[in-house]
């Protein structure tokens, strides 16, 4: 049976339909976008029902880069030591391992499902989840070595997000250096070791019609470069491929000393990079850098408000613009969750730094919001692994926000300075809803599960 949702406008890459009536099949799946109402036999006048949702619809925001342990520690790191005189992202690192030693599988799927629905309620609807915590604390193998992977297919489905498992080969603590302890629940000893990982996360995901597989690789500091360089070559052509790459200064500085050049100059070199490629941060790159990656139609994967907490540094967007690069957003360390505020925190950076206004515009007639908006869906998309042609694809799940029409800022705008108006001045208090798949999950602020995840949160934070 098919269904009918209308909404008092709906966005579409040739502008908004107003109103739009958007036919589901039963599975969710968009059938048709109209802005008239579907007619019933030969009668034109004679029309079927349709559920009246009203608001602004767009399509939900794919989140390119999640690591979901971390929200454990959201908020715990923002201040400075005692014995303290400076504090720096490597110090972070510390506490992030620590976290990473103290957590069972029970906790981590408690916490990932949380996270996810609060994802959806501040307007995610897909994330990929950049997994490396695979062993059990005291670095023993499960006996499923997808089990933590399999937590987080798990949790995705119960909170109801899309979800690509990308599980990343691990395998060292800094170029040249022996893994640390601490390090004991991301390793695999080898390629090999990985593959067979991959394979039990493809299992895994099959488990989920919400969910599929991703493949990466930690960073080149964590792995064997050379091994890294034949993985991502010899991996499923169809698999989107995932890596750290240049998030901080002093990565670049030891990757100079131990492979002869930049990170992202020396993997260029050696992988002929393409739109399956997803390369998370990127923060310090040079001009031939980013010529090179822009021309390859690599994605890069911006996480703001992360790289501000960490003080990584700033991405140099306009250049990159400017080339033809592409870029998606994530929220990383799970700091914020909002991705209108990681577009928001990028524009602002480059701002600030120039001097200018509407830095992402390239030319007159531009529209910050929409440059924004639109690589953050397609190239997000990418990172999860589909094509992405349009806003709103016929025969693709329908998946969508819906902003409220009274948000007064809402109220006001034209029509074509709506989409601005929502990167610009919305967070979760505006939205109405979300929809996965033709269904709300999060409806006027609430998670359709919320009381339930909430409970067991409680549960969670009484024991640690
Ligand atoms: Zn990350």
């Amino acid at each position: 049976m098919s269904r009918t949702l209308r909404f008092e406008a709906l966005l579409t890459d040739d502008g908004w339909l107003e109103p739009a009536y958007v036919a589901l099949d039963r599975n969710g799946a968009l059938l048709s976008l109209s802005c008239r109402p579907p007619a019933r036999g030969a009668g034109p006048a004679e029309i079927t029902s349709y559920e009246n949702v009203g608001g602004f619809a767009l399509p939900g925001y794919p989140n390119a880069h999640s690591h979901a342990f971390q929200y454990a520690m959201a908020g715990s790191a923002e201040h400075l030591p005692p014995d303290a005189a400076g504090d720096d992202f490597w110090s972070w690192r510390e506490a992030m391992y620590r976290l990473a030693l103290s957590l069972s599988a029970d906790e981590i799927e408690t916490i990932a499902t949380m996270l996810y629905a609060e994802m959806l309620r501040q307007g995610y609807t897909a994330v990929a989840e950049f997994h490396y915590l695979h062993h059990d604390p005291a670095g023993k193998h499960y006996a499923d070595p997808a089990e933590i992977g399999g937590r987080l297919v798990a949790a995705a489905e119960t909170a109801k997000i899309r979800l690509t498992l990308v599980p990343i080969f691990y395998q060292r603590g800094g170029f040249g250096r022996e893994a640390d302890p601490r390090q004991r629940r991301f390793l695999s000893a080898s390629v090999d070791e990985y593959q067979r990982l991959l394979e039990a996360s493809e299992a895994a995901v099959r488990r989920s019609p919400r969910a599929t597989l991703g493949v990466g690789v930690h960073s080149l500091r964590a792995v064997d470069p050379e091994s890294a360089v034949t993985l991502l070559e010899e991996a499923d052509p169809k698999l989107p491929r995932h890596l750290h790459i240049a998030e901080q200064q002093r990565e670049v500085d030891e990757c100079l000393a131990a492979l002869g050049a930049r990170p992202v100059e020396w993997l260029s070199a050696r992988l002929a990079l393409d739109d399956r490629y997803h390369l998370v941060h990127a923060t310090h790159i040079d001009a031939d850098e980013s010529a090179t990656l822009a021309r390859s139609k690599a994605n890069v994967v911006l996480c703001p408000t992360t790289e501000g907490n960490l003080g990584d540094g700033f991405f140099p967007l306009r250049p990159f613009l400017e080339q033809g690069g592409r870029f998606s957003i994530g929220s990383d360390s799970q700091i914020g969750l909002a991705p209108n505020e990681e577009l928001r925190l990028l524009d602002y950076g480059q701002r600030l730094r120039s001097e200018r206004r509407n830095v992402v515009c390239l030319q007159g007639g531009d529209d910050s919001g929409a440059r924004l908006f639109a690589q953050a869906l397609h190239n997000g998309r990418r990172a999860m692994g589909l094509d992405s042609k349009a806003f709103f694809e016929v025969g693709a799940p329908f998946d969508a926000l819906v902003y409220d029409t009274d948000f007064p800022p809402l109220a006001l705008a034209r029509r074509e300075r709506r989409l601005s108006t929502i990167v610009y001045c919305c967070d979760a208090s505006a939205l109405v809803g979300t929809i996965v798949g033709g269904r709300f999950v999060v409806r006027d602020g609430h998670h359709i599960e919320g009381e339930r995840l909430r409970e067991r949160y409680r549960r969670l934070a009484a024991r640690r």
